[in-house]
């Protein structure tokens, strides 16, 4: 979402808007203003289960309205950004297994119960992730305004526990018809290969994920997998290498698979194993110079300047989560 033009800019009471981004260990908050600007954040560490992680967003959103010296009522919305199945029609959602919600829970309605009826807009966090790397790519470039009325296509992938993505087409996120757009952590990559919790057999996520990492190169100083994973590689050592390159590979086939399907022009990877950094986009990079030799027709794609790394020490999906909280309609 590219921020309001002048002609459409209404009164700042009212039209701030809170974003937040919950996790299994925590809530990062933001509160934007009309322009969707960051006036303040947030982090408080989430307590899972259903009535823990409502409470926790509702003091995330209360501590916001405070620093900022309003009321929640003075919010236009808050959006909420969660891993899960999520119906963003109704601010339902199923297994968000991560924050400990094994069951179906209204968590819209309960939230905007407890912040006195403030509109809550509840979605996938890699939807709200998508838009707010969207919005933040666009505001650099001048994608979406008056002079490039075009905002860049982007697909944000998510190098987490699991591999899924975002995508926003057009300006806008795209859901699909049941909110599985972007799920492509279980397209097979390799036939016969290892099993999946989904009930699959070589799905993509087996090799390219945290936990992939974590099963082929466990840790052994209890920093994360991937970190010691690509410094022994830079050191040389022959398994790590050979891991971190299968790794890269299959990170690779997975951003293949997005612009083949959607011509993105961005591939934003973000998740835990995003926090390797430049070895990591050197090594994926390296992965698809690789896979596209030999045909013209994806050289041609430039796919290795497509790809960049999430900006660090930036609350994406939770900036995110308030555009879409601020873009929803009022009534349901
Ligand atoms: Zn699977």
């Amino acid at each position: 979402m590219s921020p309001r033009s002048d002609g459409d800019r209404r009164p700042y009471r009212g039209h701030l808007s809170v974003g937040l981004d919950v996790g299994g260990t925590k809530i990062l908050g933001v509160l934007l203003d009309a322009e969707a600007r960051v006036l303040g954040s947030v982090r408080l560490p989430t307590v899972t289960g259903a009535a823990g992680v409502i409470d926790t967003a509702a003091r995330a959103v209360e501590q916001l309205v405070h620093a900022a010296g309003v009321r929640v009522s003075a919010l236009a919305a808050v959006g909420v950004g969660i891993p899960g199945v999520v119906d963003p029609r109704t601010g339902r959602i199923e297994h968000a297994v991560n924050v400990g919600i094994h069951e179906s829970v209204a968590l819209g309605p309960h939230l905007a119960e407890r912040l006195g009826g403030v509109l809550v807009h509840v979605d996938n966090d890699l939807n709200a992730a998508a838009l707010g790397a969207a919005h933040l790519l666009d505001s650099g470039t001048g994608a979406g305004t008056g002079t490039n009325p075009r905002p860049a296509d982007l697909a944000f992938l998510s190098l987490g526990t699991g591999l899924a993505a975002g995508l926003v087409l057009d300006g806008a996120v795209r859901r699909g018809a049941n909110g599985t757009a972007g799920e492509i952590g279980h397209i097979p990559l390799v036939a016969d290969g290892l099993p999946c919790a989904c009930g699959q057999r070589g799905c993509l996520e087996r090799y390219a994920s945290g936990s992939a990492l974590d099963a082929a190169w466990p840790s052994r100083t209890g920093r994360p997998a991937p970190a010691e994973l690509f410094e022994a590689a830079a050191a040389g050592d022959p398994d790590a290498v050979r891991i971190r390159d299968e790794f890269a590979s299959a990170v690779a086939s997975a951003v293949r698979l997005l612009v083949l399907t959607c011509d993105v022009a961005r591939v934003v990877i973000g998740g835990g194993v995003s926090a390797v950094g430049t070895p990591l986009l050197e090594a994926v990079r390296a992965a698809l110079v690789d896979q596209t030799t030999g045909s013209d027709f994806l050289r041609s794609m430039d796919l290795a300047h497509r790809i960049e790394l999430a900006p660090v020490g930036v609350p994406v999906a939770a900036i995110g989560a308030a555009l879409l909280g601020a873009a929803a309609p009022a009534r349901r």
